[in-house]
């Protein structure tokens, strides 16, 4: 993945020749940049996420458990338990949710844990990120597993894991000092996929998702665009509101663009351009 060299220095989109990609506003709901939670339920339209069965990177799953995590954020995840050398010692306790099951916890807590811990740790039903397939909660496989609360300890594989997630394109969605933002309370065991270099700036930062998704809005197509250089690529992002209808999305053919909506009011840009093509066109 290689280290991030020179972050945020937004300037001027260079004088490429850019090809234009229209979205209909629904797709604003869609993508790996999406922000749930209360003010912005889920609104992903069609069949839903693509999703894959987790046994497709671990074998080890909770008695029973029947656990589908969207495509890219289960492969992002193997490819991070790998790393960890985690195989058998992190568990993947929880990831994609229906509204329905996601009802079922809401009520399950509701009458075992009360209404205080159900608000705490329980999204309300259509407000869950799990209900994405880009939101997986992990817990140390050691003995009895919490389904609501997993054990996440600050040592050992948990803490390596926890310290490369950001490389792999995931944050520790909901932490202490954001409480007031998200109204989640501290999870440690919860991480959401937003992709790489994403989770990278949001880490270094100290961005919420909430915080994340404003300070991306002044990174307008038209004004400048955040660069970012790595050793593989140099990362260019921008922003472009959604109009009524379909919006032109402006992409650079040259690089290799990923686009995600942000769940409120518009599209996300990230263009990745091969290593040594960064001054063509400047
Ligand atoms: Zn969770």
């Amino acid at each position: 993945m290689g280290q991030i060299r020179d972050l945020f220095i937004p300037r001027r989109p260079p004088a490429a020749k850019y090809d234009q990609i229209r979205l209909d506003r629904t797709k604003i709901h869609e993508g790996h940049l999406i922000l749930v939670n209360r003010q912005h339920p889920v609104k992903q339209s069609g069949t839903g996420p693509n999703l894959l069965p987790v046994s497709a990177v671990q074998a080890v799953q909770l008695p029973g458990a029947e656990i589908s995590l969207e495509k890219t954020c289960l492969e992002r995840l193997g490819a991070l338990l790998h790393a960890c050398r985690a195989r058998d010692r992190i568990v993947i306790v929880s990831g994609y949710r229906s509204k329905k099951e996601q009802e079922e916890l809401y009520e399950t807590s509701l009458q075992e844990n009360g209404a205080v811990f159900t608000a705490s740790y329980v999204a309300r039903p259509g407000e869950s990120e799990h209900q994405t397939g880009l939101a997986v909660d992990v817990g140390e496989n050691a003995g009895d597993v919490d389904f609501i609360c997993p054990s996440f300890p600050d040592y050992g594989v948990c803490q390596t894991f926890k310290q490369l997630a950001a490389e792999y394109g995931f944050i520790q969605r909901y932490k202490a000092d954001k409480e007031h933002i998200t109204h989640i309370a501290c999870e440690p065991w919860h991480f959401r996929y937003v992709g790489y270099p994403h989770s990278a700036i949001i880490e270094q930062r100290g961005f919420s998702l909430e915080e994340y998704t404003e300070f991306l809005k002044q990174y307008t197509f038209d004004r400048g665009h955040l660069f970012m250089e790595t050793d593989r690529s140099l990362i260019e992002i921008y922003y472009v509101p959604a109009e009524q209808g379909t919006t032109a999305v402006p992409v650079n053919p040259a690089a290799r663009n990923n686009l995600s909506g942000n769940n409120q009011n518009g599209f996300v840009v990230t263009a990745f351009h091969p290593k040594g093509s960064e001054d063509r066109g400047r």
